[in-house]
């Protein structure tokens, strides 16, 4: 058995990775007491690595990140690495979005998903990206999934997110297109 600790103290985070590793060899487990890094990298990708070495001074063994957002062109990439600072409640970001969106045609928005999975020492081993492709709604729809999901439009499937079953969601997000392969790698090298 693999045991790898999630460097995250997002309950959504966690029960999604679960629900997409269908690996019985592998075991997901997250730090123990409160953890909450400063995010002070300058992209995802060193967000991760932030949270992925702190995880590992902590519990001292193989640790994975996963630092994601909402990135909508029309506002330059915004919320992006800000997602989970954009405004004091969940409630008020999707309003933010929404507002700063009022009137303009381009809806255009993706997810992404950076993963970085360290040692025991803290050394990186392993990174992943995933993405999901999409635009922002006009308004809120959906109860399921976490965060922006209710304006997350995906038009393969005519819906928000949240109005999607978890199963689905869980096939196409972007955590599960990093952590798949993330998933392969570690089965096939730790
Ligand atoms: P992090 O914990 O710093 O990675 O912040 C991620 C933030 O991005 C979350 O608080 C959400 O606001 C947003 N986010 C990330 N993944 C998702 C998702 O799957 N659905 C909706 N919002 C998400």
């Amino acid at each position: 058995m693999i045991k790898i600790i999630l460097a995250t103290s997002n309950k959504h985070k966690l029960e999604e990775i679960n629900a997409i590793n269908k690996n019985a060899e592998i075991v997901f487990d997250v730090v123990k007491g409160s953890f909450n890094p400063d995010e002070t990298g300058k992209n995802f990708k060193e967000n991760a690595l932030i949270k992925a070495k702190e995880a590992s001074k902590i519990m001292k063994t193989y640790c994975l990140a996963d630092d994601s957002g909402l990135c909508i062109n029309a506002l330059s990439g915004l919320p992006g690495i800000y997602s989970a600072r954009y405004a004091p409640t969940q409630q008020e970001k999707i309003n933010k979005v929404l507002t700063e969106l009022k009137g303009i045609k381009n809806r255009e928005a993706h997810f992404i998903c950076s993963m970085v999975l360290v040692d025991v020492q803290g050394n990186v081993i392993h990174t992943e990206e995933g993405r999901i492709d999409g635009t922002i709604a006009e308004e809120p729809k959906g109860t399921n999934g976490f965060g922006y999901d209710p304006v997350f439009f995906v038009p393969e499937y005519g819906k928000t997110i949240a109005e999607l079953p978890d199963s689905i969601k869980n096939t196409i997000s972007h955590r599960a297109n990093a952590l798949n392969p993330m998933l392969e790698w570690i089965k096939n090298n730790l």
